[in-house]
């Protein structure tokens, strides 16, 4: 691991008073335990079993976060501990978010994550969606989960301009709902977006929360 590189990686984003989601799947405990070591306290996931599993391994004040697409049957496993969850893409599963939160007693924060590439992907919320979402009578009666931002991954391409245009629209969209429906709210305030490859296009359109990887632990091997 390059620890010169993660060093000048988090003075870069605490300059611009954002914050570093060390990306962390498919990496062994030991690896995060030598970023743990050297101040890190934000670790992303993108699989439920694997953020369990390291949660029960890992030192206990480690924020947890996941950032991959969650299932509404898995929930369960990871609201004793989770964090953020950064990937919310429909009201099934933030009701169930809210169910499984309200028998742990707890209050999850969560984003929702919104479609702002020019790909077939097949997760996140478009901006029509995510509003009829925050206008439904179900929503307006979740007690244990907070939405406090937004989340989104860009195209993956070569075109910077493309990039920061799709980062842009995500931050005016962000705008637009926290005047909507978070002006009394202080807790909406995140814009998850950027990874090694754009972060600094991210940084510099209003990013709060970078979740960077490979740039950090090398690329991963996916056996
Ligand atoms: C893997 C992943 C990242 C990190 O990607 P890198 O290119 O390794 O920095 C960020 N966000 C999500 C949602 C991911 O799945």
């Amino acid at each position: 691991m390059d620890f010169e590189k993660y060093y000048a990686l988090t003075e870069e984003i605490k300059r611009k008073g954002a914050r570093l989601v060390a990306v962390s799947k498919t990496k062994p405990p030991e690896e995060i335990l030598q970023l743990y070591e050297r101040g890190q306290k934000i670790f992303g996931e993108n699989k439920v079993q694997e953020l369990a599993q390291k949660y029960e391994q890992l030192p206990k004040d480690i924020d947890w976060h996941l950032i991959g697409h969650l299932q509404t049957n898995k929930v369960k496993y990871i609201i004793p501990f989770v964090s953020l969850i950064h990937s919310v893409d429909s009201l099934k599963l933030l009701e169930e978010i809210d169910k499984q939160a309200a028998k742990q007693e707890r209050t999850i924060d969560c984003l929702l994550q919104i479609y702002i590439a020019d790909e077939e992907t097949k997760f996140g919320l478009s901006q029509i969606e995510a509003e009829d979402l925050l206008r439904s009578p179900q929503f307006c009666s979740l007690a244990h989960i907070r939405v406090c931002g937004l989340m989104g991954i860009a195209t993956n391409t070569e075109d910077a301009e493309q990039i920061r245009r799709e980062f842009q629209d995500l931050k005016s969209f962000f705008e637009k709902l926290k005047q909507t429906y978070f002006s009394d709210k202080s807790f909406f305030r995140e814009l998850s977006m950027g990874m090694s490859a754009d972060y600094k296009i991210a940084l510099a359109e209003g990013a709060t929360l970078i979740r960077v990887g490979s740039m950090l632990f090398g690329e991963r091997q996916y056996h």
